[in-house]
């Protein structure tokens, strides 16, 4: 019986036969030109439907095993990590780039993340978001680990997540004033995680030590 391909980005479709993959758009932010080349492709390779997904994503659906090799290699990409136990997505809002209510630059930050942490290898998944304001378009609270922007700065939480058994998100840290501080905070709680012997969520880990002693155990003081 066929299954998802993680090392290919492969996912099953309802169909127990043919495949979707979808290549990574940072941010989903993209040209032209790579519009036109996930289009080409699909036409080429016979792709039934083309799916812009909740992680900011297009996936490409209906692609037939023997076809998964060449369609990466015409998208000119390393499979996009879609599946499996890793960063699988960094969420991010339009902000103070194209945005009239952002008061932070999430497209900055979240870019930096994506580049940082897409496709990391961890204990279970886990999501990133980034949100230029507090109405949190990127919906930090039920990320792993989420970042929104507030006039003073940047919120961090930790824990959230939307699935089976949903958990809003704690709060870490409140009015972390620049960029490089975040990525340093993120770079502890990550660091953590992936030592930490946890095979669930890293909400799990939130829930059992209370948001206090995670605050006090990854980031000292
Ligand atoms: S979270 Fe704020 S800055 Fe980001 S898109 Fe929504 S309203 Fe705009």
């Amino acid at each position: 019986m066929k299954k998802d391909i993680p090392g290919k980005g492969a996912i099953l479709q309802r169909d127990r036969e043919t495949y979707a993959i979808a290549p990574h758009i940072p941010g989903g932010i993209t040209d032209t030109a790579t519009l036109r080349k996930i289009c080409d492709t699909a036409d080429k390779f016979g792709v039934t439907a083309l799916k812009l997904t909740s992680a900011q994503r297009i996936a490409l659906i209906g692609i037939k095993e023997e076809d998964l090799d060449s369609i990466w290699g015409d998208l000119d990409q390393k499979p996009g990590a879609a599946i499996g136990l890793c960063v699988r997505s960094v969420k991010i809002c339009p902000g103070t780039t194209w945005c009239k209510r952002g008061v932070q630059d999430s497209v900055s930050l979240g870019l930096k993340l994506d580049a940082l942490y897409h496709a990391m290898q961890l204990p279970n998944k886990m999501k990133m978001g980034v949100s230029g304001c507090m109405l949190s378009c990127a919906e930090v609270a039920v990320k792993d680990i989420g970042i929104m922007g507030t006039p003073k700065g940047w919120r961090i939480f930790v824990g959230g997540n939307a699935g089976a058994r949903p958990r809003l998100a704690d709060l870490l840290v409140d009015n972390v004033e620049s960029e490089e501080e975040v990525l340093e905070i993120v770079a502890k709680v990550v660091a953590y995680y992936r030592n930490s012997g946890c095979e669930m969520r890293i909400g799990k880990i939130v829930e059992d030590m209370g948001i206090e002693g995670f605050r006090r155990e990854v980031l000292g003081g």
